[in-house]
């Protein structure tokens, strides 16, 4: 058995950004947990990704088994979509420093397409096995919504990293049958491992108390959290919200985005346009650990997307206790069970989602049973749990952490 030192490769996704922002949202929550816990299950990670802040130190040590090296490649500020002519500067810097520091990657683990370019390279050279998450893809995205920007070169490079890698982790069966259908990948090579929660932060607490702490009134609350991204159906929720009629009022927080970004100004004007903006607030990004008195304030939770590949926003809501109303894609089917942590809407309509949210809200006792079932079911999901089942999937191919 060779030894335990992984190589993440997250080009576009640092562990260490604020998720909620533009371009960085669940990747970075995934690789800081994952590591983190891959960290004390004994093996010695190293994450390599761009720097995304000028002020970004080289080497960041997470703690005593992870560290994050930032490499210099492109601008700082250069868009998702640009990064693909930065590939070879990104690989020759990631070579450079571990030639310099005559480091031994038994394993390379990639996130994202981008990066799964880097790594079939990498691991070539290293004589390394190569695992691969492409966290979304974009056949999927596509078929979600029409009219999605995306590089040129993605679909065929999915393919070439789908064709020369050792194993392919998904979040869920569905993106399993997927990769089969639409990339003719090999059964064989692909596991499923549901991504987890952080159960230490995320638990419920008393709704009172939170909104008490947040300075909420007594209005009914629906929360949003989640980049503002198109593909996140935002604005179907506007639409809701503009339709619903509740006797005690109810507001809707929005926690996610940038007043600097196009999408947050597209989506304060619709608020506009369908006059409730009196009704819902921006809050901008919300510092990960400051959320879960977010979900614990709310009376729901609503996840309205096109498209998701897991859906980490629904599982940290139910480990809160909170009930959540989300679209019926594959994502979040495998996390919501419709009728018990909350309702799965089958169509991206307003109506669809106001009825079930009226339901709930109406209805104190229904929304307790749900947030205990939610909370209960998200007990299921671990992050040591998920990062058990990847060590699994190093284990079949010879890599094992020092015990
Ligand atoms: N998030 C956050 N602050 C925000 C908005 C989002 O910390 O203001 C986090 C959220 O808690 C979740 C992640 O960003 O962990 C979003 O992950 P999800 O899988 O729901 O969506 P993705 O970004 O992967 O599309």
């Amino acid at each position: 058995m060779s030894t335990q030192r992984i190589a993440f490769i997250s080009v576009h996704g640092c562990p260490l950004a604020r998720p909620g922002s533009k371009d960085t949202g669940g990747m970075s929550v995934y690789l800081h947990q994952l590591a983190q816990t891959l960290g004390r299950l004994g093996f010695l990670v190293d994450i390599y990704t761009r720097v995304h802040d000028s002020h970004d130190p080289m080497l960041v040590t997470v703690d005593e088994n992870v560290r994050v090296i930032h490499v210099r490649a492109g601008p700082v500020r250069a868009p998702k979509n640009d990064l693909f002519r930065y590939l070879p500067r990104f690989m020759a810097q990631v070579k450079a420093y571990q030639q310099k520091h005559n480091l031994n990657y038994a394993m390379v683990h990639t996130h994202y397409w981008l990066s799964g370019l880097v790594g079939q390279a990498l691991a070539s050279e290293w004589g390394a096995p190569h695992v691969t998450t492409f966290h979304t893809l974009v056949e999927i995205k596509a078929r979600a919504r029409a009219g999605e920007k995306e590089s040129d070169a993605r679909s065929a490079s999915e393919r070439q990293v789908v064709a020369s890698v050792d194993r392919i982790i998904v979040s869920t069966a569905h993106e399993r049958g997927a990769l089969q259908r639409l990339y003719d990948a090999d059964e064989k090579k692909v596991r499923v491992v549901h991504p987890g929660v952080d159960l230490d932060l995320f638990k419920p607490g008393d709704q009172r108390a939170a909104r008490d702490q947040l300075g909420l009134n007594g209005h009914h609350m629906l929360l949003y959290v989640g980049r503002l991204d198109p593909i996140k159906g935002l604005e179907v929720l506007l639409h809701t919200l503009a339709s619903m009629e509740t006797p005690r009022g109810v507001h809707l927080l929005v926690a996610g985005g940038n007043e600097h970004d196009e999408e947050y100004r597209r989506l304060n004007g619709v608020a506009r346009k369908l006059d409730v903006q009196s009704k819902v607030e921006f809050l901008g990004s919300v510092e990960h650990t400051l959320l879960p008195l977010y979900y614990q304030a709310a009376d729901v939770c609503v996840v309205p997307s096109y498209y998701e590949s897991f859906g980490l926003v629904a599982l940290e809501a139910m480990a809160c206790g909170t009930p959540v109303v989300a679209s019926r894609v594959p994502g979040l089917e495998a996390i919501v069970k419709d009728n018990r942590s909350g309702y799965l809407v089958a169509w991206h309509c307003p109506d669809a989602f106001s009825d079930r949210l009226e339901v709930l809200l109406a209805n104190d006792a229904l929304r307790q049973s749900m947030g205990r079932e939610a909370h209960a079911q998200a007990q299921e999901m671990s992050w040591d749990g998920a990062a058990r089942c990847v060590a699994e999937v190093y284990a079949e191919l010879g890599v094992l952490a020092l015990s």
